[in-house]
């Protein structure tokens, strides 16, 4: 029997180089549980994520997946761990120069010795589980925002993964889109019992789906809870990020100057 939860974290303290991205993080998550990560931008949503599937090594702390230590565990531990992990990110979630039954093969001809009729059979059945059934001979470019999504969830879940991690699966959709992804990922928790941690700024899809939520301030885990709990702290920092008030403590003409040229310089970029 497992004693300790498929995800725990204690104590996590990560940096570049002298910038402190991430004081203390301790959050663990059980299995058939999604535990969302919310966060101004720059808080250290990412980086968290990053931590969690070993692609980068903490400051300090400790971590343990699925049993293993993660600050020990060898290469080899950390292959056969991550074949046990289902991943989307945030950006580049498909290959574009492949088409989308190749995209979710992927994994299954990287990382298993199956034949090609078995993972023939294992990517139609995770396209009809993110409801893009025949969809497999499709280019990406040929895809709408909401069924890259789709097919980047499907990709994550090929593998049929114990722990599966989403960086804002539903930004950039429409309200409708994103919702019936919050739908399948509920469905998805319900019918697979996985540890799911997901990334996400937008309210309403987190009290969706959430059965805890961790609230990240500049590093710091602010509030860990269920969705009562959070929506409930009398903190003020949480109901700052809760109701989008922007915080401004006092007046720093400097820093106010900065954000003046990252605002200008962000809406070039849009
Ligand atoms: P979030 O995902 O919450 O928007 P990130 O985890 O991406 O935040 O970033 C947290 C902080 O870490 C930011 O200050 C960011 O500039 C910094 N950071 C993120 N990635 C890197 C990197 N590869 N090198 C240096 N600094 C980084
Ligand atoms: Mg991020």
């Amino acid at each position: 029997m497992r004693t300790t939860p498929p995800i725990r974290v204690r104590n996590l303290v990560a940096a570049f180089g002298d910038n402190v991205v991430l004081r203390d993080v301790s959050l663990d998550v059980a299995a058939g549980e999604i535990l969302v990560i919310m966060g101004g931008s720059g808080s250290g949503k990412s980086t968290l994520l990053r931590h969690m599937l070993g692609l980068l090594k903490p400051v300090s702390g400790d971590m343990e997946l699925l049993g293993i230590d993660t600050a020990s565990a060898t290469d080899k531990q950390w292959m056969a761990l991550r074949r046990r992990m289902g991943v989307a990110f945030q950006s580049g979630a498909l290959f574009s120069s492949m088409n989308v039954g190749d995209n979710i093969r992927l994994p299954l001809r990287e990382r298993t010795g199956l034949d090609p009729e078995t993972i023939d059979i294992m990517m139609r059945i995770k396209l009809d589980v993110v409801n893009l059934p025949g969809c497999e001979d499709l280019m990406p470019a040929e895809l709408s925002g909401g069924m890259i999504k789709r097919a980047a969830l499907a990709r994550a879940l090929i593998m049929d993964p114990e722990l599966l991690f989403l960086d804002e699966p539903s930004a950039g959709l429409d309200p409708v889109i994103a919702a019936s992804l919050d739908e399948l990922l509920l469905q998805l928790r319900d019918a697979t019992g996985m540890s799911v941690v997901v990334i996400t700024h937008e309210l309403e899809s987190a009290f969706k789906i959430a059965d805890r939520i961790c609230v990240l301030d500049r590093g710091e885990v602010i509030a860990l809870g269920t969705v009562d709990e959070v929506r409930n702290s009398d903190s003020e920092r949480v109901q700052a990020l809760l109701t989008r008030k922007v915080e401004s403590p006092k007046f720093e003409p400097q820093a106010y100057l900065q954000q003046l040229i990252g605002a200008s310089s962000a809406r070039r970029v849009n």
